[in-house]
């Protein structure tokens, strides 16, 4: 936040390190090669193979950006589709409008998960790719509790001549620690925010906070060098102008944390506290997409009880539990979804362990019960209209009160 709030703000400078349009720049150049040089050290990258941008204002931007690099106007794409789980940027699309930047300057045909097992469809995807010929595959995702199969992916991407890129915000900071596998060793172009995971946790002697910028990082390929040239390209002055210092500062401090050993204990902590929390909830009789998780996400499917994520989220909200509605495999609509998202990021910064995790698991059970007593009693439109949920407890004896 003191990096994120500073002067650093005021200083325009477009352009990359020794290349600006501006004057001026001599610790903004320091600042943004510091910055670099950690973000490859935090994901364990040789310096000489690799390129990394740090200058995308979002992880939107980057991808945006990434596409930009890689791929001409109106070639194929292919990501996960967002109700499987992918992010708008990977070619989102619907029947009535093409909804995003990249279904709207390229072609998207999505691939989905399977519809039994809920995990990526690969074979799917091969035969798919096959056939529309993607210039381009990405992977990763917003809503996916399980490890990706980076080369199997590399695979399909070789036989059919695509680039391979993979989005990583949302496990950056447990694929740093070495906790999921690499894509660094099969993609071309790897992504991600830093607002997901790379930020304080408790152990930290830093005490510094969350950051807001985003990187994408260029690979290790014969020709890395004019990959490297065309990332940069591409994120200015192709998508952006000059770039926010401050939050380049920002993301330098939480970066230096990230390549600390104790970043290794945390990852696992999130990792052993997403398992924690699926296993209470799956005890609770509960159903799981993929019945569990390989990192810090729990997808919970609500449906087999006969409540939406909207609801649930909502008398969250009036608890004080702060959750996200989700769509999972088979709805319809992203705005009505079957399901809730859960993540143990947060709560392992604030030094949460199985123990803690146990009694969240509670608090979202008694949350659950009490959004199926509103909706049997009194109808699902007065969870729009009351004001406060209460959960009172009587020598053991629980039950639910609305204030
Ligand atoms: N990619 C993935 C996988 C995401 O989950 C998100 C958002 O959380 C983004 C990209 C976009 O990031 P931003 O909202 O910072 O643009």
């Amino acid at each position: 936040m003191e990096a994120n709030g500073s002067i650093l703000t005021n200083k325009y400078s477009e352009g990359l390190p020794n290349a600006r349009y501006y004057g001026g720049n001599e610790y903004i150049d320091e600042l943004e090669v510091l910055c670099r040089k950690r973000a490859l050290q935090a994901f364990n990258l040789d310096p000489a193979k690799w390129g990394v941008n740090v200058q995308p204002y979002s992880g939107s931007t980057a991808n945006f950006a990434a596409l930009t690099a890689l791929i001409q106007p109106n070639d194929r794409l292919m990501g996960l589709g967002l109700p499987d789980g992918g992010h708008l940027t990977h070619g989102y699309y619907t029947a009535k409008k093409k909804m995003t930047a990249s279904s709207i300057y390229f072609q998207s045909f999505p691939y989905a998960i399977h519809p039994e097992t809920n995990l990526i469809d690969y074979e799917k995807l091969a035969s798919q790719a096959k056939i529309f010929k993607p210039r381009l595959i990405i992977c990763g995702a917003s809503a996916y509790p399980r490890d990706w199969d980076y080369a199997n992916l590399k695979a399909t991407a070789e036989k059919e001549g695509a680039w391979l890129m993979a989005d990583i915000a949302h496990t950056s900071g447990l694929i740093a620690a070495q906790e999921l596998n690499n894509p660094f060793e099969y993609c071309d172009v790897v992504t991600t925010t830093t607002q997901v995971q790379i930020y304080l946790f408790p152990e930290s002697e830093l005490k510094h906070l969350p950051t807001d910028t985003k990187l994408s990082v260029v690979p290790d390929l014969e020709n890395a060098k004019d990959l490297e040239k065309r990332v940069n390209d591409a994120v200015f002055p192709a998508c952006q102008g000059g770039p926010h210092n401050n939050t380049i500062a920002a993301i330098a401090t939480a970066l230096l944390q990230v390549s600390q050993p104790s970043w290794k204990a945390y990852a696992k902590q999130v990792i052993a506290n997403a398992r924690t929390l699926a296993d209470a909830l799956v005890a609770h009789g509960y159903k799981l997409q993929t019945a569990g998780t390989d990192n810090h996400l729990v997808l919970w499917d609500l449906r087999p009880i006969g409540l939406t994520g909207s609801k649930v989220e909502k008398v969250c909200d009036l608890m004080g539990i702060t959750i996200n509605k989700n769509a999972v495999s088979g709805d319809a609509s992203a705005q009505v979804p079957g399901g809730i998202r859960l993540g143990t990021s947060a709560l392992t910064s604030r030094d949460m362990r199985e123990e803690d995790i146990k009694v969240v698991a509670d608090f979202l059970h008694r949350a659950v019960q009490l959004s199926l007593l509103l909706q049997k009693e009194a109808g699902s439109k007065l969870l729009k209209d009351f004001v406060r949920v209460a959960t009172v407890q009587e020598e053991g004896k629980e039950g639910f009160a609305l204030v």
